[in-house]
């Protein structure tokens, strides 16, 4: 018994409009973060280093917007 297709599909929704990118929330669309450096065993802290931010890899877009 073959069925008939009476219905017919939509056409695909054409690509969404491109989003603008979401800065990255904890390094702020820098890329980078500032990681406080810390010595000793009671962590003291002695200065402060720019560090990759590990949220976007650099980017600065947030990777999930
Ligand atoms: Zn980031």
């Amino acid at each position: 018994m073959a069925t008939k297709r009476t219905t017919t599909k939509p056409p695909k929704n054409p690509a969404p409009a491109p989003v603008e990118p979401a800065s990255c929330q904890p390094c702020g669309g820098t890329g980078n973060v500032a990681i406080t450096v810390r010595v000793g065993r009671k962590r003291r802290p002695v200065g402060q280093q720019d560090g990759l931010c590990l949220n976007c890899l650099g980017e600065g877009t947030a990777p999930d917007a």
